[in-house]
Parts: C-alpha cells; structure tokens; sequence
C-alpha cells in the first residue's frame, strides 16, 4: 500500500487483535455514555431551534414584529422535524479507525475476526473524490464492502453535495481544495469534472429559483393585477467600467413584500475564448469560437462596457415579461436620471405596443435630496449677511443654525412622511410641510415626532429655527413638495430591496475573484430562492440533485431562517433605531465638510 504510514503515538505500532472490546464492562459503559452526550445533545440542539422556528407560520405571523421581518415569516413554510432521523447524514470519519473497528468485527463466513494476523492486503480502498468504498477481504476470502455515501443518480452524494456546499460559501475550486487539505481530507475532483458538478448544481438551482420567481408573479398578479412597478437596478462584480460580469435585476414593488421577478447576468468576456485566441490561427479561432459559442459554452452574452449592461439587460427584461410572467413592467423605479429607463422608453418597436412606460422615483434616493439641498444652501449662503434680533448673522449653518444633526433629521422626517403616506400625496405635502412648520414654531400638523405630541414638559420649540434660516430654506420644501415629484414617490418603495438582493448575490460569489458567467449565474438563482423563498426553500434544490435534503440539512436551513427573522425584529426595535440613528449621525459628523455621506449608499 506504498509508503509506509506514520505512525499514531496512542497506538500500538503492529496491530494486534485484543478480542472484542466492546464486550469489556469499561468500554461498553464509555460507549453508552457516550452515545447518550450525543443524542442529549442532539436533543438539545433540536430544541434551541423549535423556540425560534415556530413550526407553524400562524404561529409566527402572532409575534410582535417589524414590517421587514413579516415577509421572512411568510415565506417560513410547515417543516416538522423528525428526531428519528438524526441517525443519518455524513461524519468525519477516520478511515484507520474504521478499519481498526471492522477488524475486530467476526467474518460472517468463517466466524474468526476478519483482521486477524494483520495482512495488509486484507484492506483495499477504492475512492472517488469525497465518497469511498472500502472493502475488507477474509483470509477466507469473503468480502466485506463499506460504502461511504449513497448514490444519487450515477454520482456519489458526497460528490455533489460537497461542491454545492462550497459554492454556497461563495467559495470555488481552489476553497475547496484549501478545506480539504486542512480537514486532511482527499483533494476534490480535477477541474474538468468540477465543472460538470458545477454545470449539474447550476441547473438544479436554476430550476427551483424560477419555481420561486413563478410564485412572487402570482402573488404580484393577485395584489396588483398584470401591469405592475417593478424596481430596477444593476450591480457589478467589480467597481467601476473595468467589471467584465454584471446582473440586472427586477423586484415587484410591495410594500415589506417585494420579491425578485427576474434577473439577467451580463459578462463580456469569456475566459476560454481569451485562451484560445492565443494558441490558434485567426480562421482556426474563428472556426473554433463558432463551434463553443453554438455549444452554449461561451459565457461572454454581452458586447460593450460593464456601463451599456444596465441598460441591455433591463431591456432584455422588460421585453420577455410579457412572454415569461404574462406582466407588464409598465412603472419603472430607478435613479434619477437612469441611462436604462431612457433607453427603454425610446426602444424601438416599443417594448409594449402603445402602452407609455411610466418613471417612479425611489423614495430613498429622493429623500438623500433633502440633505443634499439643505448641504448645499448651507454651503450657499456661507458669506450672505442677515439681519436677526438687531444683530447681523454670517450664514445659516453653525452655531445656533442649521447643522449636519439637524439637515439629518430634517431628511429622515421628509422619507418618513413620504413613506408614511403612500397613495395620498396631499396628506404627503402636508406632512412635509409640517416639519418646516414645526422648526418654524407652528405645531398645529406636527406628527407624532413632536414633543408637543408626547409629554408635556418639554419646549416645543426646542428644535426651532430663527425665521431668517426658515426663509432661507423654504424654497427647498417648496421644490421637494413638487406635485410630480411626490406623484412618482406615491408607491413609497425605494431600491434598497435591489440593493439587499445584491448583497445576498455578492455573498455567494465573492467580489474578489473573476469567475465566469456561469458561476455568478448559480449565485442570482440561489439568492432569489432565499431573497423570495427563505434558506428553507433550497432543500429542493438537494431533491433536484436526487438527494434527500436530510435532517441535518433541514434543520440548519431552519435555524438560518429564523436567525433572520430575528435579526429582522432586532432591527426593527426602538433602541436598534436610535442606534442606528446615533450612526448615522456619527458619520454625518465624520464628513461634516465633504458631500459625500450624503451621496453614499445612492448607488455602486
Ligand atoms: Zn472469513
Ligand atoms: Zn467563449
Ligand atoms: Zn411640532
């Protein structure tokens, strides 16, 4: 069996059969014992996830909770988990202990111990990648075989579940290589195989992300009919125009409830092309890149930089919503001044016959105008002298004037009353102009943010303006109270939902590393299956794969899911809030003299 293994210090260096151990009254009462550590703490795992995974969603739908949080329940479907079944699933094992434990094991055959007298020959390993058959042979010559994994389809389960769990990670090849090697495990299979486990996962996840894009269209259909606002936006692989790989993506605009609808991966660049292109001929290349691109091989789809694939793939989008979702994406909610919208309102043919394409605002990309406009009148008005109480003022910021916490909390009130408005844009304007009232010792609107609404006792005016800055400022009320721009923020939804969906995406496949199209690809199927259908929902994608998702499997999903449903409640609370608030203001403090926390956060 080639060279000679080290040898283990707590062992004896030849192996000799000492009779059946287990039998021995120490050992067995150690076995016992330790059996039981592991059901008790099974057990005890089991129950720390029943407390926060209620098994029902009625249950869950009964706790107090914030908005984002209702959505995470929603999607938490019936699961019950069957203790029985923790006698399943994979261990590390070491494989000489195995051994060492079938020796002494009696051979059905001849009833003497299958490893007496040491022959080494008496053991053969036969692996393939992460799964193993070991086979134990007699001095009778009966065999004894050990399968390390079942099968699913023609591959070892081990196999596949083994790079789908590294892909999850948002790890590759070369990540799976590094954990093996540290587990003292087997190296994964060579690269070309690799792929084709990568091509198998790909297709399966595809499947079950579009079963959940399915879904949120009919949920969409129910609420809102079959002409609908979606939200638009892109996200790179790498900042700025030198990203070779970028995905569009659309959400329904719902309230806590938006969902991914449908996403397009752009990549224009192909990394076997580049690599061909050298080694061959100019007609040899040619001849051969129509070969691989007719074979779907290719994973360059997009001609032109990173900058043209927000506008391309929003098109190709919106041209196959009709076809794909039986919906119209007659409302689009993006930047302000998007390339991609323009170039879907000015296509030609027109992407729906004779129906107008509408632009919404994002309410959070309007509400960072409030700070930016008050920044810049502060900014503005630096040198202009005022006249106040028979004293003259230099300004409207600093010392009694309008500061950074102040525009802060002037920007959070305005999205506020946007928000808390949706669908009545008089109430809207109203409220807007409230707050200006309310610094300007007029409480009579005032919400519920104002002292005078709380307890008394304290000033109402507290956070009152001198009538000169009011003045001053009034102009940027009147231009953020504008009719057409408070009826493109009347659906009250912004891009963080895009942007949250690109976090989840950009978790599965890291920033840092390039990598096909293919791979990013399986990333957007398994961030819309969470984003829209919890962690729980990917346990269809081990049955696409002809797996068992398993208990273990199961209940690490669950966990998952209701460790983000409390997150989500966390974040919801008061005192999260007004941390979060605190930060903010911290950091409005940090760039006090630079614009750029305002413009921060508005896009990558
Ligand atoms: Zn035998
Ligand atoms: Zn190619
Ligand atoms: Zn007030």
């Amino acid at each position: 069996m080639g060279k000679p293994k080290p040898r283990r210090p707590d062992r004896p260096a030849k192996r000799k059969f000492n009779g059946n151990q287990h039998a021995g009254p120490t050992k067995k009462m150690i076995c016992e014992q330790d059996l039981r550590s592991v059901t008790e703490s099974i057990d005890a795992s089991y129950q720390n996830i029943i407390p926060h995974v209620p098994t029902s969603p009625s249950d869950l739908r009964d706790v107090k909770t914030s908005a984002s949080s209702v959505k995470l329940k929603q999607q938490t479907p019936d699961v019950v988990l069957d203790k029985e079944d923790s006698l399943t699933g994979f261990r590390f094992i070491d494989l000489e202990l195995l051994i060492e434990f079938v020796q002494k094991l009696l051979c059905p055959e001849c009833k003497r111990p299958i490893g007496e007298n040491q022959r080494l020959s008496t053991v053969v390993e036969h692996r393939t990648n992460q799964a193993s058959k070991v086979v134990f042979t007699c001095q009778c010559q009966h065999k004894v075989d050990f399968l390390s994994s079942k099968k699913c389809g023609k591959v070892f389960e081990a196999n596949r579940r083994f790079p789908l769990a590294i892909f999850s990670l948002g790890k590759n090849h070369c990540g799976a290589k590094r954990f093996l090697g540290n587990m003292n495990m087997p190296p994964p299979p060579h690269k070309k195989s690799w792929q084709n486990h990568k091509k198998q996962c790909l297709k399966a996840t595809r499947t079950v992300a579009s079963e959940c894009s399915s879904q949120a269209v009919a949920e969409v259909k129910t609420s809102k009919g079959t002409d609908v606002i979606v939200s638009v936006d892109g996200t790179w692989q790498r900042r700025g125009f030198s990203s070779k790989n970028g995905v569009v993506t659309v959400l329904s605009v719902n309230g806590q409830n938006s969902k991914v609808l449908d996403t397009v991966t752009l990549a224009n660049y192909c990394n076997v092309c580049a690599k061909e292109k050298n080694s061959l001929s100019e007609i040899d290349f040619q001849q051969w890149q129509a070969q691989h691109t007719a074979e779907g091989k290719c994973q360059k789809n997009h001609t032109g930089s990173a900058g043209s694939m927000e506008p391309e793939g929003a098109e190709r989008i919106f041209r196959r919503s009709e076809e794909k979702h039986g919906l119209r994406y007659t409302h689009y909610l993006g930047d302000g001044d998007s390339k991609s919208y323009s170039r879907i309102k000015n296509a030609d043919p027109p992407v729906y016959d004779g129906v107008e394409i509408a632009k919404l605002e994002c309410c959070g990309h309007v509400q960072k105008r409030m700070g930016r406009q008050l920044t810049n009148k502060v900014t503005e008005l630096k040198t202009t002298t005022f006249q106040h109480d028979g004293k003259q003022k230099k300004g409207i910021g600093g010392r009694g004037g309008l500061k950074k916490a102040g525009i802060l909390t002037i920007q959070g009130h305005y999205g506020a009353a946007i928000r808390g408005n949706v669908g009545n844009v008089p109430q809207m304007r109203k409220a807007i102009w409230a707050i200006w009232e309310h610094r300007n010792r007029q409480h009579t609107n005032c919400g519920n943010w104002c002292p005078t609404k709380k307890h008394n006792g304290v000033d109402p005016n507290k956070n009152s303006l001198p009538s000169y800055i009011m003045d001053a400022i009034k102009p940027v009320f009147v231009t953020l109270t504008d009719d057409s721009l408070l009826q493109k923020c009347a659906h009250g939804g912004t891009q963080n939902t895009n942007e949250s969906f690109h976090h989840l995406i950009w978790e599965r496949c890291p920033k840092t590393t390039f990598c096909g199209r293919d791979r990013i690809e399986l990333a957007v199927a398994d961030a819309t299956i969470v984003f829209n259908s919890g962690e729980i929902k990917r346990t269809d994608i081990f049955v696409e794969l002809k797996m068992e998702p398993g208990f273990y499997t199961t209940m690490c999903f669950m966990e998952l899911d209701g460790a983000r449903i409390q997150r989500a409640e966390v974040q919801g609370t008061q005192k999260v809030k007004q941390q979060r608030q605190q930060r903010a203001l911290d950091n409005a403090e940090q760039y006090a003299d630079t614009e750029e926390y305002y413009l921060s956060g508005a896009h990558e």
